[in-house]
């Protein structure tokens, strides 16, 4: 948190807003007062100078108008004796004139020399002239003191008969003035002070809790919300700290409601089993749960910001317009060889109700597995009907024959009839194992189970073939020489081993081998059935186990072959819980193997 240094602080603006206020105030009333008081001082000063100059004049008319003899004494000593009597503190001289402008006394003792000299004042002239008073105030250039000069005529029946020349030490009034701004100058001073303390303090109330709210504020920032702001008082301070807290504690709800979502949402996005990936405006990605980073098998981290159109590799079809305005679904193939990938994305509009686009949410599904079935389903159609159509055809062309006329010719006709009967077994026997598979496949079959000792039972089966083969084949069992009893569907197991042996024949070249073996695991019994054929390429091994599937199409066709045996035995072998499987080297033979699961059972340890 950054600290509000002093200089910048609330308070400190308080305290200069106190300070000029109480300043602005004292230098108003300080402008005011002191002008009044100078004015009346001065007023003051000047009216009791002059009741006393009217006072001096009516003793110097009475003398100026009194007859004078020899004894009498002269009007200068008159007017010295008059003067003599008046003294006052603040006047520093006083002259009298006679109206020919001639000073006849003068209270200054110093000055007794300055007797009968005329004087040259203009405003003793103005006086004398026009019995008028006259005041003036100026600066004394000895003593640099003003001084105020006041001038008052002596009149007798409407004559000036002379004048009174007065100068006053008005100074001390200025004197006074500076006693009086000095104390209003340091009053101030002393006031500034108080409201500068008082201030800081008074300001404290109030930026205290200001300055615990902008704590909490930027405590808030940092989402710690344990903080309470302390409420100080009634006011709206006070109240602003209550509405604060509220503030807070609403936030906090808030944030949590918020964390809630969120954490619903990161939820379900990571598990659900589709791909969620959310973009921008401007289609860049912002989210990628997991599944959907599996799916494309890409880092969720590398492709936050990454174009959608490029992530999905549908920047040469589609733009991102395109995928805004994209109503079906869009299929991305990203099969390679034989290995299928499929998925399908679904794009929705991220819109605010005014109509603007905020963004895009894709779904992928991965529908490979779909896609397979579908294309089982399709292969398999295809594969029936060109199964059934080929023994057709040929029936058809037999039967035309025979209609024509070969019915008649007793070498060809039951040759053609022969054909035909053989056609028509093959169509039964597809059928059949087409009922049987998809019996399997709606799982309604039974297995009807029993113990039965396999050594004996495959035993038998081999010697069936022996008696009935028609080529030159050597056949060898490696059976061990006591019963292994395994539960098993007798008459399922004879179908698959019927089938792998026949296979075996068919396959086998002329002289050739063919291996029977049972083995003995802890938990299973391995059976195999080895032959000396021409066996079958790497690459079909898994897949002879396919429906319909032939490695060489033309020739096991020839040979009687639907290719389906081994489809059936695959169910019937996973029906009983085992397994099956081929190994084969070309050009040198084939193996089949499958397990069936076995208990050692107690009885066998003692027998
Ligand atoms: P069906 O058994 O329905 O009469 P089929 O024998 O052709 O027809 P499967 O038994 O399912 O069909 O065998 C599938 C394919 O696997 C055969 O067509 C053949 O190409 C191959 N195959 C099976 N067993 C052997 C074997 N022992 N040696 C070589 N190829 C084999
Ligand atoms: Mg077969």
């Amino acid at each position: 948190m950054k600290r509000v240094g002093f200089f910048q602080s609330i308070q400190l603006k308080f305290v200069l807003i106190y300070v000029l206020l109480i300043l602005f105030a004292m230098q108003i009333i300080g402008v005011y007062f002191v002008k009044e008081l100078e004015e009346k001082l001065l007023t003051n000063f000047k009216t009791s100078l002059q009741q006393r100059v009217n006072l001096l004049e009516y003793n110097l008319r009475e003398e100026m108008l009194k007859e004078r003899t020899e004894e009498t004494q002269t009007l200068e000593q008159d007017i010295r004796r008059i003067l003599d009597d008046f003294t006052a503190p603040d006047v520093s001289e006083v002259r009298v004139i006679d109206h020919h402008s001639r000073i006849t006394g003068t209270s200054d003792p110093n000055r007794q020399g300055i007797i009968g000299q005329r004087i040259t004042d203009i405003a003793v002239k103005r006086t004398l002239s026009f019995g008028a008073e006259e005041d003036k105030m100026y600066i004394d250039q000895q003593s640099n003191k003003r001084i105020w000069v006041y001038t008052s005529p002596i009149i007798s029946n409407r004559e000036v008969i002379g004048a009174v020349y007065l100068i006053g030490k008005v100074e001390t009034v200025y004197g006074q003035m500076d006693q009086i701004n000095e104390i209003l100058f340091s009053a101030t001073a002393l006031a500034l002070v108080m409201t500068a303390v008082l201030g800081v303090l008074l300001a404290r109330t109030i930026t205290r809790p200001i300055s615990d709210m902008r704590r909490q504020a930027v405590a808030l920032g940092k989402g710690n919300f344990s903080r309470k702001v302390k409420v100080y008082g009634q006011d709206e301070i006070g109240e602003l700290a209550i509405t604060f807290n509220n503030l807070t504690k609403r936030l906090q709800e808030a944030q949590a409601t918020t964390e809630g979502e969120r954490r619903k949402l990161s939820s379900v996005l990571s598990y659900m089993t589709d791909g969620v990936i959310a973009t921008d405006r401007k289609g860049r990605v912002i989210l990628i749960n997991e599944p959907a980073a599996k799916l494309l098998n890409v880092s969720r981290e590398t492709v936050i910001s990454q174009s959608i159109t490029n992530l999905l590799g549908l920047e040469e079809e589609y733009t991102f317009d395109d995928l805004l305005n994209e109503q079906d679904s869009v299929i991305l193939d990203y099969s390679n060889g034989d290995q299928p990938y499929i998925l399908r994305a679904n794009f929705s509009v991220i819109q605010k109700e005014t109509g603007f686009v905020n963004g895009l949410i894709t779904v992928l599904h991965d529908i490979t597995e779909q896609e397979k079935i579908e294309m089982d389903r399709r292969e398999f159609v295809a594969n029936v009907s060109h199964e059934l159509r080929t023994p057709l055809t040929t029936m058809r062309s037999y039967l035309e024959a025979l209609a024509e006329g070969a019915w008649q010719d007793a070498d060809i006709a039951p040759h053609f009839l022969d054909v035909t009967q053989t056609e028509t077994e093959r169509m039964i026997r597809l059928v059949n194992d087409l009922l049987q598979l998809s019996k399997f496949d709606s799982r309604d079959y039974q297995l009807t189970k029993k113990d039965v000792d396999f050594t004996e039972f495959f035993d038998k089966i081999i010697d069936r073939f022996e008696m009935t083969k028609s080529q030159e084949v050597a056949f060898k069992r490696k059976l061990p020489r006591y019963p292994i009893y395994v539960e098993i569907d007798a008459d399922k197991l004879t179908q698959v081993l019927d089938n792998i042996i026949s296979n075996a024949l068919k396959y086998s070249p002329q002289g050739g081998q063919i291996t029977f073996k049972v083995e003995e695991k802890s938990d299973k019994i391995e059976v195999s059935v080895r032959d000396q054929g021409m066996g079958i390429p790497k690459k079909n091994l898994e897949r002879i186990f396919e429906r319909f599937y032939r490695v060489d199409r033309a020739r096991t066709r020839k040979l009687g072959g639907t290719g389906l045996g081994l489809a059936i035995a695959k169910e019937m072998i996973t029906a009983h819980g085992g397994h099956i499987w081929a190994t084969s080297a070309e050009g040198k033979g084939t193996t089949i193997f499958f397990t069936l699961p076995y208990e050692l059972s107690e009885e066998d340890d003692w027998s």
